[in-house]
């Protein structure tokens, strides 16, 4: 996997914006039971102050799915977005406190060495858990129906069934 290096040591206190447009190879994305039909498109947010990150991770991309009722492929456009804590690994150092930007506190905490993150796994991880379970493609989609053939039977050969019927 193509790894996507985040370096903390170079961030100063304040807000940092990143795009990054990765590929379903460049993510090992290629055997999977889904299709990818575009490039991950990714915007990365990065809050650091003091010894406290933020990281918020947003990403667009389509996928080619089958429709769990009408077993049609359709191509379905996703936007996902993952908040993180982001913690340095360093025994002793004692976060301060904990301000956060984050409107709702659905966030995991993540622990990064070194001063430096490889997030390539994380977008990764965010286009997998993003295939809905029992995909739709659309919301009304029904079953197609299939006639019985009994019931389209010619009335000429009506006749003839009903002879063999009682032989
Ligand atoms: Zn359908």
């Amino acid at each position: 996997m193509k790894p996507v290096i985040i370096n903390f040591k170079e961030l100063k206190t304040g807000t940092y914006h990143f795009n990054i447009t990765l590929t379903s190879q460049e993510l090992e994305l290629e055997d999977i039971e889904f299709k990818l039909t575009s490039p991950i498109s990714t915007h990365i947010r990065i809050y650091k102050n003091r010894n406290n990150y933020e990281m918020e991770i947003q990403s667009h991309f389509k996928l080619l799915l089958t429709c769990s009722r009408c077993l049609k492929e359709f191509e379905s456009d996703f936007s996902e977005k993952d908040n993180f804590y982001l913690k340095q690994n360093v025994e002793g150092l004692e976060n301060l406190e904990n301000e956060s930007t984050f409107s709702d506190e659905d966030a995991y905490t993540i622990f990064f060495q070194d001063e430096q993150l490889d997030i390539a796994p994380l977008i990764r991880e965010q286009v997998i858990l993003s295939l809905p379970l029992r995909p739709l493609c659309s919301d009304n989609c029904q079953i197609p129906e299939y006639k019985s053939e009994v019931e389209n039977i010619d009335p000429r050969w009506q006749k003839l069934l009903e002879l063999k019927n009682k032989i």
